[in-house]
């Protein structure tokens, strides 16, 4: 379809020329059917039933202009983001992409941003085989909310209260470079470090999504790392009704990260936030199967922690530095406290 100068460009316009399925028809994956029955232009979308046996894993996050990222960002790496984050999720589940939904609220119609917006989001959609099926497009404050379905097992799926007393506590490559660009953006340090470089880890992020998928049947518990690691981790205690204890300076980071003062790196490192690496307990007797599948998929997993007894009364994780000494429980507490959009 073409659009002339003088023919403003409507909602419906909109949508045909920017938010339908980049691959044409969506592709059958692992199902003996398409998955999808119907995609965009009805009332509703219609899904076939998940093949025998699986379920649907269903998730949403929503991103909002001036509070999840720059009024200004480069809209080719929001369009990524925005659908990243929610595959993080379904990783972090064990569950393999099949389709998503997309609500947009628009202050304008920029043709130019759309067109770097939508694809960017159907550039990430297609490597994950993840179909756009439907959404809703409307004026507003810009906001995008991506609602994401994949499928898995349930009894593969790797919940949040799985984690049990000796499970070891693994971290998929690095975090806190996503918090160490934030506070260089909001001016809160200005060390001088490869900035552009590290600008990616908080712009472009990948979800682990075939670490997800290896770690069926190995981890016991998994979460995403978005509001911070200890924070996070912090749910699969309390899911699991366990403690931890982390050795908070062996937690793998980034070359620029290990240059900066220990406090700043604590800080990044601990509750950074905006990581999307996988944090997930495994039992000891599945670390070679860990360790093999890090190397088949050439993504750093390293041990952090161990999982312990819960104490009642007693602070959930003991945070070891490199002496091994815990850190004093009021320093500790800063750390373990995640991000949280009210307080
Ligand atoms: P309704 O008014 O019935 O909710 P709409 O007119 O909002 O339907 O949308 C028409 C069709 O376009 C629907 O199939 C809807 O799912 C799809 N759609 C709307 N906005 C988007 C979008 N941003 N991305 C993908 N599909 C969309
Ligand atoms: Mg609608």
């Amino acid at each position: 379809m073409t659009f002339e100068d003088s023919d403003p460009i409507g909602e419906f316009d909109v949508i045909r020329r920017f938010f339908s399925p980049s691959k044409g028809s969506p592709s059958q994956g692992h199902f003996s059917q398409n998955p999808v029955l119907l995609g965009i232009g009805d009332d509703c979308a219609l899904m076939n039933s998940p093949p025998p046996g699986e379920v649907y894993a269903i998730t949403s996050d929503m991103l909002v202009a001036g509070r999840h990222f720059f009024k200004d960002a480069n809209p080719t790496l929001l369009g990524h983001k925005c659908l990243a984050v929610n595959l993080s999720d379904l990783a972090a589940m064990g569950a393999k992409p099949i389709a998503y939904n997309l609500s947009i609220a628009l202050p304008d119609i920029d043709i130019a941003w759309l067109e770097q917006f939508s694809n960017g989001l159907h550039t990430i959609a297609d490597v994950h085989d993840c179909t756009l099926i439907g959404g809703d497009t409307t004026a507003g404050p810009l906001t995008i909310s991506i609602t994401a379905i994949g499928t898995v097992h349930p009894q593969q799926a790797l919940r949040r209260s799985g984690a049990l007393v000796g499970d070891d506590i693994w971290l998929s490559n690095t975090v806190g470079d996503a918090r160490l660009v934030l506070g260089f953006r909001r001016g809160e340090w200005n060390t001088p470090l490869p900035w552009q470089e590290l600008a990616i880890r908080m712009d472009g992020p990948t979800p682990r999504i075939d670490l997800g998928l290896g770690l069926r049947g190995v981890a016991s518990s998994a979460i995403d790392v978005s509001d911070g690691l200890l924070g996070d981790l912090g749910h699969i205690l309390d899911a699991s009704k366990v403690s931890a204890k982390i050795w908070i300076d062996d937690i793998p980071c980034s070359p620029p990260l290990r240059e900066v003062s220990l406090e700043l790196r604590r800080l990044c490192t601990l509750k950074g936030g905006d990581d999307y690496e996988l944090c997930f307990t495994a039992p000891q007797k599945n670390r070679s199967l860990v360790q093999s599948l890090s190397e088949h998929l050439h993504l750093p997993l390293t041990r952090i922690g161990e999982v312990t007894k819960r104490i009642p009364e007693q602070p959930n994780m003991a945070l070891l530095d490199k002496d091994n000494v815990p850190l004093p429980v009021d320093l500790a507490k800063q750390y373990m406290r995640s991000f949280d959009h009210f307080k």
